[in-house]
Parts: structure tokens; sequence; C-alpha cells
């Protein structure tokens, strides 16, 4: 593919500032800010209603925002026409043309962009062979699996291409196993053009395994942009803790020294780092960062209780366990590790002080 300014890695590509989007009552972004770097494959996670498609459309054009600007290469293009953006889009119901050949699917913004016939079918049968269909041209569309037809879906995206991919959750269709497939394709075939991308889901895992970098949005904002480890273990709110992954959250107010918290139920829980005093503040544990041990009184960074339920998820076990103090904590272990409790059995749940992080409540 041709080297262009754009793919300079690390640079940032695409920035938006600002992006107010409002449709009658609903006000689907309310000052979206979002910088993509060259290169990159960025997720936009956010649960259904978050404004996710909207932040897409306001990218290729295919809505204008009343307020604030989309920079693609330094340029503003928050008012250019969707067939001047030099974007390629897959949304979730991938639309192929039903009465036309994969090849016609494919070559279609080749056509419209009037590019020479002999040149066309070169670029199609190249961008099918690096999707894995150059056997396949003559088909239509329902002569193909949900699979091979999302395939068909991000050849044509790519095969003029574009300086930036813009993929609406494309596998929502597909069962897990496929899904997981077109996950690590994507993601290979993104590093090996070097394309910016923009993949959203509302699939948390997926977001996980597939990205450089997270844009978690709530609300027609986003609110945590970072590395997949970063967002994890170290969200800036309740909201982005709660949304990725499994959490404990334990609402606590920070004490006047602002070393500690202290829970609803009175107890106090040291903090490895400080915080303003008084503060607010939801107190995460994720599961797999507690330990279950037999029971031992007035052990620190520990609360006792008893096992409410157990849950064998192949290779790990979870517990519910219900805490004296009165809320309940999920705890993972790994499967075959001992010790193992049941049911009705008294605990100690224990943790490390650095396992505990302090979100904004
Ligand atoms: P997501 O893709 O994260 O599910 P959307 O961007 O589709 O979210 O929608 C954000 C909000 O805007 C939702 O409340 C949705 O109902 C509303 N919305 C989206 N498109 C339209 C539209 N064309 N007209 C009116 N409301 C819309
Ligand atoms: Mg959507």
């Amino acid at each position: 593919m041709d080297a262009r300014p754009l793919s300079t890695p690390g640079r940032v590509a695409l920035s938006l500032v600002g992006v107010v989007k409002q449709y009658d009552r609903v006000q689907a972004l309310r000052g979206a800010d979002l910088e993509v770097r060259s290169g990159e494959l960025l997720t936009i996670l956010g649960p259904s209603g978050s404004g996710k498609t909207t932040l897409l459309k306001c990218v290729a054009g295919f809505e204008i925002p009343e307020a604030g600007t989309v920079e693609l290469g330094g340029r503003d293009i928050t008012e250019l026409a969707p067939n001047r953006r030099d974007i390629g889009m897959v949304f979730q119901n991938y639309a192929l043309f039903p009465h036309m050949s994969v090849t016609a699917n494919v070559g279609f913004a080749l056509r419209v962009r009037r590019v020479p016939r002999t040149q066309i079918r070169q670029r199609v049968q190249a961008i099918l062979a690096l999707v894995g269909l150059e056997e396949m041209g003559d088909r239509l569309p329902r002569q193909l699996s949900g699979g091979q037809q999302q395939r068909v879906a991000l050849a044509r995206a790519l095969v003029f291409n574009p300086g930036l991919l813009l993929l609406d959750e494309p596998f929502g269709a597909l069962d897990r196993k496929l899904r997981e497939q077109m996950q690590l394709e994507v993601r290979r075939l993104q590093q090996r053009l070097g394309i910016t991308t923009i993949f959203v889901t509302h699939d948390q895992e997926e977001a996980l395994v597939i990205s450089d970098r997270i844009a978690v949005m709530d609300l027609g904002v986003i609110e945590q942009l970072g590395g997949p480890r970063d967002v994890y273990a170290r969200p800036v709110n309740r909201f982005v803790a709660d949304f990725i992954g499994e959490s404990n959250l334990l609402h606590a107010r920070v004490t006047v020294a602002g070393d500690a918290a202290v829970l609803d139920s009175g107890a106090t829980i040291a903090l490895p780092e400080i915080r303003k005093p008084g503060e607010e503040v939801g107190l995460l544990i994720r599961p797999e960062r507690l330990e279950l041990r037999p029971p031992a009184p007035g052990e620190d960074a520990s609360f006792a209780g008893e096992v409410a339920e157990v849950v064998y998820l192949g290779n790990t076990l979870k517990y519910t366990v219900r805490l004296d103090l009165g809320s309940t904590l999920l705890v993972r272990r790994p499967f075959g590790q001992p010790p193992v409790f049941d049911v009705g059995q008294r605990v100690q749940a224990r943790w490390s002080a650095d396992d505990v992080h302090a979100v904004r409540w």
C-alpha cells in the first residue's frame, strides 16, 4: 500500500474537540474529545446508546456536529462531504449489494472514483487475497457465510486505500468462535497495513483483546482513554471500573489523613496512594486479586465472611463471599489451586494493599 503522510506512526491522525451532536431531544454527543494516533487501533467501548455510532458518523461525515471540530491529518474536515474524506467504513449490518458479485461489491468504491478498469481488477484481486477470498470473486453475498460476508465488507472498505478505517460493531452478528477468529484476523490485517483504525464495540473482552488503546464512552463523552491494562487496572471513575471487567466496588469516604478510607459499614481500608481528605470514592478490588484463607481473626487487609456460592468456570472458581460487615465480595481463584472452599464455610478474604484502587464515585 502507498506511503502517506497520515501513516507516520505515533502522530495524531484524527482529533475530535468538543464535539456536540443533538437529535431532536437527545444529546448523543456532549462535548466528546478524542485523539487517535497514526497507525493505531483505537477502540471506542461503551454501552448501547452511549453515542459510539454517532461519533463514527461525525468522523465519516454522515452527521455534522452542532459544535466542535473534527480534524484528520491536521485538516479541519468537520463539514466536508463523506466521499471527500478518504475514510473506509464497515457497518454492523454490513449491507453488501445483494445482486452484485463479491468482485463487483469490492470494486464499487473504485468505479465511483473512476479508476481505470484494469487497475480496478488488480486492486480487487489483491485485496481479496489479503482477506483470504481470492477464490470467491464470482459469488453473490448470499452464497457466503457470515464471516466471509464480513471479510468482503472489510475488503470493500480497504480497497481504495483509505487513510482511516472505521469499524462499527463489525462482528455483532457472528457467533462467539467466529467473532474471536475475526478479531485476530482484523488485528493482523490492521497491523500489516499499518492503517489507523477506530473500532467500535460494547463488548469489553473484545476491546481488551484487539486494541492498542481503549476510549471508554458513556452518555456522549469519552470518560477515559488509555491502554487496555491501564483502563483495567487504573480506571478513573466508578463507571469505567464497573464497565470493564468484574469488580468489587465499595463505597467509602477518605479519612482526614488521606491515607485510608472508611466504608459504609465503618471498616477502614488503607489506600496505596494519598487521596483528597473527605472525598467520596469507590474502592476497587478485582476478584482475581482477592485470596481466600481459613478464618484468621484480626488480620490486616482482610474481611471475615462465609462462602455463599461457588461456581466452576473451567479455569477458575468464582466465589461469592457474604461478609460479616454486610456486603458481598466476588473472588476468582485459579482452578486446582488449594485451598478450596465449599458453600457455608467460614473464610477470610485477603488482599494486598497495592490491589486497592480508589476511583471517583
Ligand atoms: P451507540 O452506537 O453507542 O449505541 P448511538 O450513537 O447510536 O449510540 O445513539 C446515541 C443516542 O442518540 C441514543 O440515545 C440514540 O437513541 C440516539 N439517536 C441515535 N441516532 C438517532 C437519530 N437518528 N434520531 C434520534 N435519536 C438518535
Ligand atoms: Mg451503535
